[in-house]
């Protein structure tokens, strides 16, 4: 198994999976982009073939802690993107943003699994990325809770049946806040997330729901479904991770404690299942699930991910990428809550519908979109 942004929160409880099962698994690559101390603990325990460490600078530190042990140690972005052409059975893309697209496509290359997490390569390249799995011959396995509840209960002899898929939502933390007071939202309260611990950057897209915007967009291509056919449903206790509707009436979900390592652990043990120390669900307790539906107006940040999907490719690409650095500036206290949602709306309208045919393409319009977002923030902080 390789991990790509190994000292994540996907990458940790992929190696906390990994960690039950020592005979059954070993370590080809670990990446990391910042964090050399933990990436050589994660080294040191698991004795991967070979790490990369994204910031070059700390690359002669990673390298005289494991050159002994006979661990190859790469550096920089081509470093990571090194590291991802280690072979391996299976790799775990769990890179945060489009930083994690190259990566991605160089581990779908190898033509072996590739368990995915970084949702956001499918926004910006989900063509290009289904099409490359196809041509490899590489099956992709999703770790995104949503996705992955579908996967287990979309049987491919069924999918023609499929009449539509529904995406539970929690509603993050800010589902009974009162709307006057988003402006106000601290950095510290989005990412307060009430079911699940994650990174900073997916716990502020929960908070705006940006995150079920591009799980909408996600679900797109791994399942090859039009948005008209893709439901979003507010389900607080994140018990029922999501639901496929069937021509014949029937609905199948996947149910499960709100713990990430229940999805990766099936992307690990497919097409078997494993044993795995994870909170297990006992209904009887829980007592009643509930379920709403999501108030448009509260989360603007999901009509523009449906917008984006119908407008084309490069406004797919611009979404993500202005979302990037909203939340970035967000989280540096440079911009409010409900100005994110204001930055990626200028940024869709001033982006063109391009085509896009190659990585090239998506990288030239995600570097665009970035420079609008910085000024548009810009301009946001001097008003
Ligand atoms: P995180 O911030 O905890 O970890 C990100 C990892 O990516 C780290 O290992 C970091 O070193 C690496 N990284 C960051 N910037 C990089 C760069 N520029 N180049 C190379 N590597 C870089 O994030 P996370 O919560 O683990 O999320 C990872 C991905 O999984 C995201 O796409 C997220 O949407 C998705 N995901 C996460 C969860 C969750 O529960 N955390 C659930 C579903 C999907
Ligand atoms: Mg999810």
């Amino acid at each position: 198994v390789s991990i790509l942004g190994a000292t994540g929160s996907i990458g940790e409880s992929t190696l906390r999976v990994i960690a039950e099962h020592p005979q059954r698994f070993a370590i080809a690559a670990l990446t990391a982009q910042r964090n050399a101390e933990k990436l050589i603990a994660l080294a040191r325990q698991f004795r991967p073939t070979a790490v990369a460490i994204g910031d070059e600078t700390q690359l002669p530190g990673v390298r005289s802690a494991l050159h002994p042990l006979g661990i190859a140690v790469f550096g920089g972005a081509t470093g990571i993107a090194e590291a991802a052409c280690i072979p391996a059975d299976i790799t775990v893309a769990a890179i945060v943003g489009a930083a994690g697209l190259i990566p991605t496509m160089r581990a779908i290359e190898q033509g072996a699994s590739v368990a995915l997490a970084n949702k956001e390569a499918l926004v910006c390249a989900g063509r290009l990325v289904m099409e490359a799995c196809a041509t490899h011959g590489t099956r992709l396995l999703p770790i995104d809770s949503e996705h992955n509840a579908i996967f287990q209960v979309l049987a491919a002899e069924h999918r023609a049946a499929v009449e539509k898929i529904t995406l539970t939502a929690s509603g993050g933390p800010l589902l009974r806040r009162p709307l006057a007071t988003f402006a106000s939202v601290t950095p510290e309260e989005a990412v307060n997330h009430p079911r699940w611990s994650m990174g900073a950057k997916i716990s502020v897209d929960s908070a705006t729901m940006m995150n079920k915007g591009l799980e909408l967009i996600e679900a797109h291509y791994l399942f090859d479904l039009p948005a008209s056919r893709i439901e979003v449903l507010v389900h607080p206790q994140s018990i029922i991770h999501s639901l496929v509707h069937y021509a014949d009436g029937s609905v199948l979900a996947q149910l499960g404690m709100p713990d990430m390592a229940i999805p990766i652990a099936y992307t690990l043990s497919w097409p078997e299942r494993m044993a795995v120390t994870t909170p297990r669900l006992n209904l009887a307790e829980i007592g009643a699930l509930q379920f709403e539906p999501l108030e448009a107006a509260r989360f603007p940040a999901l009509g523009l991910a449906r917008a984006a999907l119908n407008a084309g490719e490069s406004h797919l690409i611009a979404l993500n990428a202005a979302n990037e650095i909203a939340v970035a500036a967000f989280l540096e206290g440079r911009i409010g809550f409900t100005q994110m949602a204001e930055v990626v709306e200028r940024v869709l309208a001033e982006t063109p519908t391009t085509s896009i045919g190659s990585i090239e393409d998506v990288l030239a319009v995600d570097e665009s979109a970035r420079q609008s977002s910085h000024t548009r923030i810009a301009a946001a902080t001097l008003a």
